[in-house]
């Protein structure tokens, strides 16, 4: 596949991503793994405007050239893929209800997010909740990739999610899973009973 075939790709997921309505204003960013080094949208670009002309090739010591500065998580993205050399896509989105889900007081620092379904539970299991880091900072880059290094989404604390995968299409669908996830949660109001860890053990034993 050409550059230019993988910049459509990319860009594509982008237009998708804000028209599920996962992002608003300039928030979120996306990355595919290319060769020497990743695309990655624009800083202060909405994904609903991404466009050949601005998306931005990095390379893998975060040099970039041309007018068009890359996302502020672009170490985020370049640590993800250096801690797990089978992944070629990285999502970070703002979706509202998985927002809403790292905003709420949890009993510890460190925690998990429910699982209510079969479907989630084995794509996403007990997703991890990490502790709140400035944007664009190391401190967040490093938190978020060493989950990474272990499981293919996290959600960072009063912030948003990242999700990745061997694919776009994959990184993406395992973000709306974490969406739909959170907005179930929602929606019970504390009334729902969550996926025990045998039943998703169960499932892991099953399905992988
Ligand atoms: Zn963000």
């Amino acid at each position: 596949m050409t550059l230019s075939e993988q910049k459509k790709g990319l860009i594509k997921i982008c237009h998708s991503i804000h028209s599920k309505g996962m992002v608003s204003g300039s928030g979120g960013n996306v990355s595919i793994m290319v060769d020497g080094g990743i695309l990655i949208t624009a800083s202060g670009v909405s994904l609903e405007s991404a466009a050949e002309d601005n998306i931005v090739f990095v390379d893998h010591q975060e040099r970039f050239s041309g007018p068009i500065r890359p996302s502020k998580e672009t170490m985020l993205h370049l640590r993800c893929y250096a801690a797990r050399s089978d992944i070629k896509a990285v999502v970070h989105v703002h979706s509202v209800y998985s927002v809403a889900l790292s905003c709420m007081r949890f009993a510890q620092e460190s925690s998990i997010v429910p699982a209510y379904t079969p479907g989630y539970g084995i794509r996403v299991g007990k997703l991890p909740v990490i502790p709140y880091f400035c944007p664009g900072s190391e401190e967040l880059a490093m938190a978020v990739s060493s989950s990474i290094a272990e499981r293919d989404s996290v959600l960072m604390r009063n912030h948003g999610l990242v999700a990745v995968g061997r694919s776009l299409d994959e990184a993406l669908n395992l973000a709306e899973e974490i969406e739909e996830n959170a907005k179930i949660h929602f929606i019970l109001n504390g009334m729902g009973t969550c996926l025990t860890d045998a039943q998703i053990e169960e499932l892991h034993a099953n399905y992988h």
